[in-house]
């Protein structure tokens, strides 16, 4: 079951940018305002996530560890079911089959937090008395230590680093509520306030996306049949072409979708007649019951019920947005 754990976890830990992902998500579901997260060497010798959420019981320390794979996946059905649906609520189980973890955390209530380190192999917990402040610290050593197949897909320390750095970037955009820290190589990459106020938020686009983005993108803001859509979109006359500066968010999770790509695309050529990549980040909000955003959640996907009526609904308030900024050339 060790070596079935170890595959498995790697169905869902593909990389660091992986394992990052899951303990900020963790982080968000504590509550926390304020995430830092802290690399080394491409996030392959440390990843250490910390927030000041609503921390882990003593009790519950190594239940969020043993809620363990060994007894879940016992088969090659099992595995496969893992793989196209991902792990749920095993993410920190999974993690550990694949490196050494540590997880440190304090509740409100109590004096002094707690510590519980895995390596995937035991079930018995050694909990032992450890200082926190409130919250939660996640610290993850030697990715796929014991998984030299996984190990050898990893790319350079830069390129990995790379996807953490957009990983954060985009969860940063997400939750504007949050502030954000990233270090790598005790190098301080990131550093984001939390922001309540919907005015302060120029100023996290700014940051993340580059200040001639944000000087030169048109503000989206469009309300129809139920959906609403709100955000960014930068002209590519005037911007930088930035393949990767393409946000979107459905319900305030990021997604990547062709459906979605195309309507933005469709929309831009049509009223600019340019090819170049759009650059967006825009915000989709829409009935619960219309989308299915849990596809896998390793990845960003996302099945709307509708597609024609997400897609035509994206058109109009693009087009508008841009036509509305162009008014010498608006649709023909
Ligand atoms: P899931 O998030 O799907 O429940 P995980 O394996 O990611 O599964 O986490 C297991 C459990 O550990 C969570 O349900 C939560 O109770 C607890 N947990 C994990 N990370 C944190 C955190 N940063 N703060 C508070 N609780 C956490
Ligand atoms: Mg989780």
């Amino acid at each position: 079951p060790q070596l079935i754990n170890q595959i498995a976890a790697g169905e869902v830990i593909e990389r660091p940018a992986s394992v990052v992902k899951e303990l900020v998500e963790n982080a968000f579901d504590a509550g926390a305002r304020q995430v830092e997260v802290d690399v080394e060497q491409g996030g392959v010798r440390l990843i250490r996530v910390r927030d000041d959420g609503c921390g882990i019981d003593r009790e519950d320390l190594g239940l969020a560890l043993s809620r363990h794979a060994t007894s879940k996946i016992a088969s090659l059905e099992d595995l496969e079911r893992v793989a196209s649906m991902g792990f749920r609520g095993e993410a920190l189980p999974s993690i550990s089959a694949v490196a050494r973890l540590t997880l440190t955390s304090r509740t409100a209530d109590v004096p002094c937090g707690w510590q519980v380190s895995a390596d995937g192999s035991e079930s018995d917990f050694d909990i032992q008395p450890a200082q926190h402040a409130q919250g939660t610290t996640v610290e993850v050593r030697d990715l796929f230590y014991n998984t030299p197949a996984r190990r050898k897909f990893l790319r350079a320390e830069k390129t990995e680093f790379g996807h953490i750095q957009t990983l954060v970037q985009r969860m940063a955009l997400a939750r504007f509520d949050v502030g954000f820290r990233l270090r790598h190589n005790q190098r301080e990459v990131l550093r984001l306030q939390p922001d309540a106020e919907e005015g302060g938020r120029p100023e996290r686009i700014g940051a993340l996306c580059g200040p001639d983005f944000l000087e030169q993108a048109l503000r989206v803001e469009f309300e129809a049949s139920g959906l609403r859509l709100h955000g960014w979109v930068g002209l590519p006359t005037f911007s930088r072409s930035q393949a990767d500066l393409q946000f979107f968010y459905v319900n305030h999770r990021p997604i990547r979708d062709k459906l979605v790509g195309h309507a933005i695309r469709q929309a831009y050529q049509d009223v600019l007649y340019h090819q170049r990549q759009p650059v967006y980040v825009l915000y989709l909000e829409i009935d619960p019951a219309l989308v299915d955003v849990n596809a896998h959640p390793a990845k960003l996907e996302v099945r709307f019920r509708e597609g024609r009526m997400v897609h035509d609904f994206l058109f109009s308030a693009l087009h508008r947005a841009i036509a509305g900024h162009r008014p010498g050339r608006t649709a023909s």
